[in-house]
This record gives structure tokens, sequence and C-alpha cells, in this order.
């Protein structure tokens, strides 16, 4: 079971998103039992970012995203897609752009959700 080991809900680094986070640990000499040690930002690394950053948990990072982008105005949701907001019907608060835009942002993966949300 090497390969696609699947972790339920699994940490990720809270600036890039990726999972390629590390913490130091202590390890018992003699049972060589290991506890986790890393609550400061010193002990935890992120490969990707080749900084130490704090990592976080998937379902809080995705809620991050979430309420970020539900929070951008018709403007800036036309830069990140490229949908023009007047090529909508303007009924109900262009609800179908919105509705393009949501769906437009649900096809994406986490990472390219994080790249966009740090680019912002
Ligand atoms: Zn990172």
């Amino acid at each position: 079971m090497k390969h696609g080991l699947v972790i339920d809900n699994p940490w990720r680094c809270e600036v890039c998103g990726s999972l390629a986070v590390q913490e130091q640990i202590w390890v018992d000499t003699n049972t060589c039992e290991a506890y986790s040690q890393a609550y400061n930002r010193d002990e935890n690394y992120c490969c990707n970012c080749n900084e130490n950053t704090y990592p976080i948990r998937e379902s809080e990072l995705l809620q991050n995203l979430d309420e970020w982008w539900h929070g951008l105005d018709f403007r800036q949701m036309e830069r990140i897609t490229g949908y023009r907001q007047d090529d909508f019907d303007p009924e109900d608060g262009y609800q179908d752009f919105v509705d393009v835009c949501d769906n437009w942002w649900e096809s994406l993966s986490i990472e390219e959700k994080t790249l966009l949300w740090s680019q912002k």
C-alpha cells in the first residue's frame, strides 16, 4: 500500500495548498515511537514553498478559499474566469453569470484555487 495512499482531510500548507508538508518530531530513543512536537512555525515546513509555514486541514483551506471566492465582485470574477457579465441575462442580478462562474470555480483543483487565491 505504498502508492495511492488517501488520507481523509489531510494537512496542507496554508500558503500554497501543497500536501508536501513536514514537521519536526521527537522519537523515543528506546521504542522509536514518534511524538509530534511541532507547535511553532519554525518546526513546520512546506517542501513546495521551501519555507516554514503552518499546515491546516484541507477542509479549513477549502473553507477559506470558498469564502474568498464568494466575496469577490463581478469585475474580479470576470478577470479571473474570463467570462463577461454583459454576455449574460441580467435577470435575478445576473444569476446566470454567477452560476457559470461558480461552476468554473468548482471545477478547479484545490491547488488551482489556492494559486488564484494567493495571487489576490
Ligand atoms: Zn506551501
